[in-house]
């Protein structure tokens, strides 16, 4: 397992229940999302450490149908946040933003984000 840099995979916790949502104990049957993922991107995602551990309920959803998953998700709300969490960490330890467009092709930051 290579290292995120936006987590220790190996804490145990849902990067989304522990951060997000002050729900911060250990839990088991956690699953490991690319977060910047799509084209390449998943790979790459593996390479820099955009990566995260998260409980089933926030990576694939539920079968009930209400639900604040990465995926399975119209709502990217979430998704959303996650990537640019991913992408502000990447800045911090990589480079610029203009460097995480020409490698992501994308742009996550909000205006008002920093720069690196
Ligand atoms: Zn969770
Ligand atoms: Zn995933």
């Amino acid at each position: 397992m290579s290292k995120s840099i936006m987590q220790d995979l190996k804490s145990g916790r849902c990067y989304i229940c522990s951060r997000w949502m002050d729900r911060d104990y250990i839990q088991k049957g956690l699953e490991k999302h690319h977060v910047i993922y799509g084209k390449g991107n998943r790979k790459l995602s593996e390479k820099y450490g955009l990566t995260v551990m998260l409980c089933r309920h926030h990576h694939q959803g539920d079968i009930h149908g209400v639900t604040d998953a990465i995926h399975n998700n119209p709502d990217k709300t979430n998704d959303l946040r996650l990537k640019r969490e991913a992408q502000r960490a990447w800045e911090k330890k990589y480079g610029t933003r203009e460097e995480f467009m020409r490698i992501f092709g994308e742009n996550y930051a909000e205006e008002n984000d920093d720069h690196a």
